[in-house]
């Protein structure tokens, strides 16, 4: 600060008024030379010029790594010592130093007044200890080199001690090792010094013009010198490129671990003082800093053009950035990325064959010369080997993050990216091993397959990843969730104290999942069975909970229930599928457990009875009647169900000849299965059924529900063409349980569409199943399909199905399924063409209204 500046002003005050008492009335205040070599103004001359040369051209030597600068300025004192006063050496010295830290330099008034004060003591000192020692006796000689040698010395202890004296004021603590070292250098280098100052006085006592020469070898044996330093830098940069290409090969390839250990070696290579990496990325810079004082930074900045590194990184090309040389050293550059700088080498670095930054070298160390072109070319060795080491960086991180991705690939699924079943059979070890409670939920949606079906693949990978992603959502950290393969997902819930935690969860999945999903412009209503088991009460270990799971997912989807917890009782149901499936079989063979019952189909318009639809019917010696939803299942399951289709068709079409020779002119209708409609038999069945009992074909419909039709539409298609073309009657059945839409259907040649009865039975309380059958209704008319409603419970919706135009009806209004001998007993009860004249509690009264507002 200012006041440190001005005790140093006013400390070199003080040394200024100590050297004048010296000279004027101390023991200096002589005129004398001791011995004349030549004239003053010579001498006086050749002293400014060596003070003036020692001082501009310091030799920097390096003593155990570190610089001290050495200033030969013993030779010009000594000789001054002998061949001039006291006073004129004391001016001389004063003339040079004004010259070289005021004028050359431009030093501060208090930096300068300090030299010039120091040098001016310094001087003095010299000389008030060199006259007294040498005395009388010869300049030449042991009494002239030990007076030298004592004045010379105490001259550079003083010099130190003043030196220090101005550290003090301004408070700089030193390093104690670091100045011990370098006093031990520079009393090495003084020795030296000493000597030659020896050398030129005593040629120049003996014959002046001996010290010409003498100059000019100190003049080159200090250009030797510095050469020398300079080959010894290149040669130990050399070294150090060496060791660092050989380094690298050792250094961890983490990429920017990679950098920083690049820069380290840049700023030990290229003795600089800063060190800078710069990859491009786009209009972005990465910029890794290396500050030998102010250690590491990072930054990222959007690239800016007028840059050293944007010019070398468009001209590929390196580039050696020097100041101009001005009178006080190097001048400063400026540069909007690295701020100021004196010199600068900066090098493309190529990767993968384009240029992807820029290595940068700013500012050479204290004691180094600037930065050359030998630098640079030492530099762009340098940086080829950087660019290398990045490459095999950024190949080694390529590897890495294609491990990477191959373990997540190998572990999680490409559809939703959530885990597979490897990954979650690991996750449901690890958590069944730590906690030993831990619930399995297995989740399957609800005709899924439909929807792939119906609304393709693409669609179905989109609801997929949407029911993930709800999932996932909605679990948060309470659970794991996985894709164990198509539309079924796993959960594993690590330690749950009880039933209700997991089902709870299983509660809120199930409400996340039922918000309709918008897909492709369709929204989806998306269901979900799941099952639960829990560890360790069902098991304990993964295979065994996990099968029980699958256990609880099957019976709640056979009850239609949701959510199953685990019980013992599923096993049993499990095994009563086994057991009747086994006995199926047997019952099918035998044919005497298996009947049909019959279901009247009324025309509305009529009140006729235009056909009965069989429906299969198993009474089990043990199990009673089994119902039939539940061993159409098994059939299906046990590829039974082609013998059942084969039982119905040929029961039904002779019972229909019983029917029609007594006298009734009714059609029949047979359930066929999905499965039915792979069977290369079917067609031939039928055509026996029929031609066995006499039959036309259109006396026969033949019903496939809409979600069996999809599973397969092209064959699908195809059958049912060929059915149709036998003159069969085709029916889409349980329609609106599915997802086509009657457009889709159109293209299928069907005849007749029955509502399912889940719509149907309620449309006089529900308003939506109200719009669906109605709509319903009128497309299928505009698609010139009979339209049939089943589940007709009651009479208002009867004569609301009338009112919406609908052809037929079957339901428990008007009849329930009948055993053959009391359907003939019914039919033969009704009056046929009758009930349009029947009282207003007959089921059929509103047919009668058709068209006009009775409802
Ligand atoms: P489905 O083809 O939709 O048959 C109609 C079912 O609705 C019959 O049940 C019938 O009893 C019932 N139903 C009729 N009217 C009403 C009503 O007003 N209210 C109510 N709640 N239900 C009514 P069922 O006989 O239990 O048959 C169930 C399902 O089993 C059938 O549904 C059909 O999908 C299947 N099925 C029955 N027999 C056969 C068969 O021979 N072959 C094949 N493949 N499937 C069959
Ligand atoms: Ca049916
Ligand atoms: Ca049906």
């Amino acid at each position: 600060g200012l006041a440190a500046s001005a005790r140093v002003l006013i400390f070199s005050a003080v040394l200024v008024g100590a050297t004048v008492l010296l000279l004027t009335v101390g023991p200096l205040s002589t005129d004398q030379a001791i011995r004349r070599i030549a004239p003053v103004p010579v001498v006086v001359a050749l002293l400014v010029g060596l003070f003036m040369a020692v001082n501009l051209a310091p030799l920097s030597v390096r003593f155990r790594g570190r610089v001290t600068l050495i200033l030969l300025e013993e030779t010009p004192l000594l000789l001054g010592l002998v061949a001039v006063s006291p006073l004129v050496l004391v001016m001389t010295r004063v003339v040079a130093d004004l010259a070289v830290f005021g004028v050359v330099r431009r030093q501060a008034i208090y930096k300068c007044g300090f030299n010039l004060a120091s040098g001016a003591m310094r001087t003095a000192i010299a000389a008030l200890i060199y006259r007294p020692i040498l005395d009388s006796h010869g300049v030449v000689g042991p009494y002239g080199w030990a007076a030298g040698w004592a004045a010379l010395v105490a001259a550079t202890l003083f010099s130190n001690i003043s030196i220090g004296a101005v550290r003090l004021l301004f408070r700089q603590r030193r390093d104690t090792k670091y100045a011990a070292s370098s006093l031990i250098g520079s009393a090495l280098f003084s020795v030296a010094s000493i000597v030659l100052a020896f050398v030129v006085l005593d040629a120049a006592v003996l014959e002046v013009w001996a010290i010409a020469p003498l100059v000019l070898v100190a003049v080159l044996i200090v250009y030797a010198y510095r050469q020398y330093l300079l080959l010894d830098d290149r040669f130990g940069a050399l070294q150090q490129l060496y060791d660092f290409s050989r380094s690298v090969g050792v250094i961890s390839l983490e990429s920017t671990g990679t950098g920083w250990a690049i820069l380290e070696q840049v700023l030990a290579v290229m003795r600089t003082r800063r060190a800078e990496l710069v990859m491009s990325d786009g209009p972005h810079v990465h910029r890794l800093s290396l500050h030998a004082q102010a250690g590491r930074s990072r930054t990222t900045e959007p690239l800016d053009q007028s840059t050293l590194v944007a010019h070398v990184m468009a001209m590929g090309e390196a580039e050696l950035i020097t100041g101009r040389t001005g009178p006080r050293g190097q001048e400063v550059v400026a540069d909007s990325l690295f701020g100021e700088f004196e010199n600068a080498v900066a090098v493309p670095v190529s990767s993968g064959g384009h240029i992807a930054g820029v290595l940068v070298a700013l500012d050479r160390a204290a004691g180094f010369e600037a930065l050359s072109e030998d630098d640079l070319r030492l530099f762009e060795a340098l940086a080829a080997h950087a660019g290398s080491t990045l490459e095999r960086a950024r190949l080694v991180e390529e590897l890495r993050l294609e491990a990477e991705s191959k373990s997540h690939q190998a572990t999680h699924d490409s559809l939703t990216d959530l885990p597979n079943r490897t990954l979650f059979l690991e996750y449901a070890t690890a958590s069944i091993a730590e906690t030993g409670r831990a619930a399995i939920a297995l989740l399957d949606l609800d005709r899924f397959k439909e929807v792939n079906d119906t609304l393709g693949h693409g669609t179905g990978d989109r609801l997929l990843c949407e029911v993930a992603e709800r999932l996932v959502r909605v679990v948060g950290d309470r659970a794991s969730v996985a894709r164990l393969g198509g539309d079924e997902f796993a959960l594993v819930i690590p330690g749950v104290i009880g039933p209700e935690e997991a089902i709870g969860i299983l509660r809120d999945i199930e409400a996340a999942i039922s918000r309709p999903v918008h897909l492709d412009g369709v929204t989806l209503a998306i269901t979900a069975s799941a099952g639960v088991s829990l560890g360790p009460e069902h098991g304990d270990n993964v295979a065994t909970l996990l099968q029980r799971a699958d256990i609880a997912m099957y019976h709640a989807k056979e009850r239609r229930s949701g959510i199953e917890l685990y019980s013992a009782s599923h096993d049993g149901a499990r095994q009563r599928k086994l057991l009747l499936g086994g006995q199926l079989a047997q019952a099918l063979s035998s044919g005497d457990q298996l009947s049909l019952m019959y279901q009247p189909i009324a025309e509305l318009a009529t009140g006729r009875i235009v056909r009965v639809e069989a429906l299969a019917r198993w009474y089990h010696p043990d199990h009673g009647q089994v119902p039939p939803d539940e061993f159409i299942h098994i059939a299906e399951q046990m590829g039974l169900i082609s013998r059942i289709t084969e039982f119905v068709l040929r029961e039904g079409c002779s019972q229909l000849s019983k029917l029609r020779r007594a006298g009734f002119d009714i059609d029949l209708s047979v359930n066929l299965s999905g499965q039915d409609l792979g069977d290369p038999t079917l067609v031939p069945k039928i055509a026996n059924a029929l031609s066995a009992n006499e039959l036309l074909a259109r006396c026969l419909s033949l019903e496939v529900t809409e979600t069996e039709v999809m599973e397969d539409i092209a064959q699908a298609k195809e059958v049912l063409a060929e059915l149709g073309n036998l003159g069969l009657r085709i029916a889409v059945d349980d329609y609106g349980t599915g997802y086509s839409s009657l457009a889709y259907l159109q293209s299928l040649p069907l005849d007749e569409l029955k509502l399912d009865r889940s719509f149907v039975s309620n449309i006089a309380t529900n308003q939506g199943n109200w719009i669906i059958v109605r709509s319903s209704i009128a497309m299928a008319h505009s698609l010139g399909l009979l339209v049939v409603a089943e589940g007709a419970e009651d009479d208002l919706t009867c004569s609301m199905l009338a009112q919406a135009g609908c052809d037929e009806m079957q339901g428990y209004y008007l009849s329930r399924p009948l055993a053959p001998a009391d359907l003939m007993r019914w039919l033969s009860s009704r009056p046929k063409l009758t009930f349009p004249e029947q009282p207003a509690s007959h089921p059929l009264r509103v047919v009668a209204g058709r068209g006009h507002d009775l409802v």
